[in-house]
């Protein structure tokens, strides 16, 4: 099934991509919780979670990880938060694994969405 990240990468529905290369695409989140909400997501559409992707190509996990950083410090301070919904319980709604990136000022509470 084409996830809507998926759709994203091939430019098949808009989105204001922030970051790209051969493995990684980032994005604004079209409803943002805080300042600066990005996702950051691997290309493939692989791994429904971030355990499945860590078991299956770390080095994917990390460079996601990587990426969250620097553009927390290209978009605000370089302070951030870093979200893996993990499961519909858990407010998981599309299941390409992606990396919530809330940063700017952060009220308490933008945790659960
Ligand atoms: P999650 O609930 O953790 O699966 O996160 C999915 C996120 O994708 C939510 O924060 C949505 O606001 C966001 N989202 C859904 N569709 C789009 C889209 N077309 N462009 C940007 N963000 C999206």
């Amino acid at each position: 099934m084409t996830s809507i990240f998926t759709r994203i990468v091939a430019r098949e529905i808009p989105a204001e991509i922030v970051f790209e290369n051969d493995r990684v695409i980032a994005f604004k989140d079209i409803a943002p919780q805080a300042p600066v909400h990005l996702l950051v997501v691997p290309k493939t559409e692989e791994y429904e979670n971030v355990a499945q992707l860590a078991e299956g190509d770390p080095a994917l996990l990390a460079e996601l990880v990587a990426t969250a950083s620097a553009l927390a410090a290209e978009h605000a301070n370089g302070e951030y938060r870093l979200i893996f919904n993990s499961g519909p319980s858990a407010g998981q709604t599309v299941f390409h694994v992606h990396a919530h990136v809330l940063s700017g000022h952060i009220t308490e509470g933008s945790l659960g969405f």
